[in-house]
């Protein structure tokens, strides 16, 4: 192991030995900086005390923060909330009040990430020797920029880190050649350009890629379905060294001239005869037969891609987790990137902001208790070095860029321990979803119940590609309000859409009915009292939509103004037009047979 990898595991080490002198000294030195603020005034009068920021600065959610952000936005001074410039502000995939919510960014955060980024090939490293050999082939988007009135840019996290002058300075580095994208293709804000490009890229260098990943695991899955789409048309523009007309991006154009610079036949045929042989069942192994793992975050709602990318890659890649970010601050890493994914917890890094907990019991049983809204008591929150193994907790963080004691809404679990680091497992994002009378079912709930009904799927060489749902209250008044889910299946014997509607129509009524059934059961107590006992929720609907259509519902937010590299399928559709998309394609649709148990 090289000395730099070697310093950056003794970081973590040091870090996490003294996780509760870490936190305080952040916490003093934020305090320290930003005293002055219009937002710590307000509550601390110009004290700089720990005990006081516990005592007086409230808990609050995004809408608390809103009218600051606000004020910045049209041009007032930064020091409403920091000491320091506000530099951008980092657009959130989170909404409140169905906007994007924006979180202010300073410039020397751009240092703590790099540092965070700068732990993971270290890390890896351990594992899997050599990893940063060879070249990697990373699926990164930005997204356009737009400002706020008075200038401040408003990206999104992914988007600041590749404009940022380290990365460029990375990536336009001629010793630094060891990822596939070309720079020119990561920063074009067309994201169907930008993909083909760094498809093409990736095939171009199939010898060469030793590891391959994105942000989140549905973007993998894109690239597999953009693949399918269109693997004839890199194949002809491979062997005739010539870049398609349908990308029309200039940058794109010269980036990939340089390197479709000759013909390659051989290359194009060996990629033809892969990707013409059906079922694509391990094609990530062939056309990169050299890669070591997938690196994304398959936590959380993106655990439902597992079965897809051990399909894909034919359960020979170990799938890779190995951060926790978001855009208000990047949390955490995985100490064991080879674990299984259902044992993948985040280590929280003490230095990266300062960590408290809201308390919801052991397992999670309070949750309903502390709704999104609630006033949440300053004294019921822990410290980072005070939460116990087995409880479950809602994660509170404040920063030096102006955010204090903001809930960031995911719901973690204490799962172990690194030195004294407590080691979490992302559960889910706390929001319930679905409601109709008393049942309140959150995201974790769902896709529980809906990992338990997919199985039902298995026997027929069936799997669920992706998943949403909505209430269905228009029977509310007089009827029963229902859960309908939307399920895109897709068969593994045939890659062709037209088959995998008939495959569907010959599946036996009673295996969906089942799912139906299935997932109701697994739901939780007061949703099956509400659906028997009070008769107050109408039975449960499964709309099996077309193939593609979670691809166009994506399309759908991305024009709405979702990045692609954070877009993550919302589990629970609340906007008219997706809804209307997603009806349109609905090609069957079942009930549930009976009344759960
Ligand atoms: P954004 O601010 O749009 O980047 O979204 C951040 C949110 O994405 C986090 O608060 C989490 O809810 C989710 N997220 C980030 N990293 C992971 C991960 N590794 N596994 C599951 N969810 C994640």
């Amino acid at each position: 192991m090289d000395g730099k990898n070697k310093e950056a595991l003794k970081e973590i080490d040091r870090l996490t030995a003294k996780v509760d002198e870490v936190q305080e000294n952040i916490l003093k030195e934020i305090l320290t900086q930003n005293s002055a603020t219009e937002y710590l005034i307000k509550y601390m009068k110009g004290s700089k005390n720990m005990l006081e920021f516990k005592q007086s600065v409230p808990v609050v959610t995004y809408k608390a923060i809103r009218p600051y952000i606000q004020r910045i936005a049209n041009g007032e001074d930064s020091s409403l909330i920091t000491s320091h410039p506000i530099t951008e502000m980092i657009m959130s995939t989170g909404t409140s009040e169905g906007k994007p919510k924006l979180m202010p960014s300073i410039e020397e955060d751009l240092d703590r990430i790099m540092f965070f980024v700068s732990l993971i090939t270290p890390i890896m490293n351990q594992y899997v020797p050599g990893v940063d050999e060879g070249k990697g082939m990373y699926f990164y988007f930005v997204k356009k920029e737009i400002s706020t009135p008075c200038g401040l840019p408003c990206r999104t996290a992914i988007s600041r880190l590749l404009k940022s002058k380290h990365f460029k300075r990375l990536a336009q580095d001629p010793s630094n050649d060891n990822n596939t994208s070309p720079y020119q293709a990561l920063l074009c804000s067309d994201i169907s350009q930008s993909m083909y490009c760094q498809i093409l890229a990736g095939l171009i260098y199939r010898h060469q890629v030793q590891r391959l990943g994105a942000a989140f695991a549905s973007v993998l899955l894109q690239v597999i379905s953009v693949l399918e789409r269109n693997w004839v048309r890199f194949c002809n523009d491979i062997r005739t060294g010539q870049l398609d007309p349908i990308i029309t991006d200039l940058e794109c154009r010269s980036c990939m001239s340089t390197l479709l610079s000759s013909p390659d036949p051989c290359l194009a045929n060996e990629i033809e005869d892969i990707c013409s042989r059906v079922p694509w069942k391990g094609i990530f192994c062939q056309l990169w037969p050299r890669a070591k793992f997938i690196e994304a975050a398959i936590t959380g709602s993106m655990a439902q891609y597992i079965p897809a990318l051990e399909y894909y890659s034919d359960g020979k890649l170990p799938l890779v987790s190995n951060m926790y970010t978001s855009s208000e601050c990047f949390f955490g890493v995985n100490l064991k990137p080879l674990c299984d994914p259902s044992d993948v917890a985040y280590t929280l890094l003490p230095n990266m902001g300062y960590f408290e907990f809201i308390p919801l019991g052991e397992n999670g049983t309070m949750l309903m208790n502390v709704g999104e809204e609630d006033e949440v008591p300053n004294d019921k929150l822990v410290d980072l070095a005070q939460v116990r193994l087995g409880c479950h907790y809602e994660l509170v963080v404040t920063t030096f860029a102006g955010l204090y004691r903001h809930r960031v809404g995911d719901v973690l679990q204490v799962i172990g321990f690194h030195n004294r680091a407590p080691q979490f497992r992302y559960i889910c994002r706390r929001d319930v979803i679905l409601s109709v009378d008393d049942d309140k079912t959150n995201e974790e709930d769902l896709q529980k119940s809906i990992n338990v009904a997919k199985k039902l799927l298995e026997p027929y060489s069936a799997l669920l590609m992706d998943y949403t749902s909505y209430v269905d209250a228009t029977t509310m008044l007089g009827g029963l309000g229902h859960y309908v889910l939307y399920w895109e299946i897709r068969f593994h014997e045939s890659s062709k859409a037209d088959n995998q509607l008939a495959n569907i129509a010959a599946l036996d009524d009673k295996v969906l009915q089942e799912c139906c059934i299935t997932v109701e059961e697994e739901l939780d107590y007061t949703y099956r009292i509400c659906r028997t006992h009070n008769k107050s929720v109408g039975p449960l609907e499964i709309r099996v939509v077309e193939p593609g259509t979670f691809e166009e519902l994506m399309d759908f937010f991305i024009n709405q103004g979702a990045s692609i590299s954070q877009y993550k399928t919302p589990r629970c559709i609340r906007s008219e037009g997706a809804l209307k998309l997603l009806n349109s394609h609905v090609k069957l649709s079942f009930i549930s047979p009976r009344e759960p148990k």
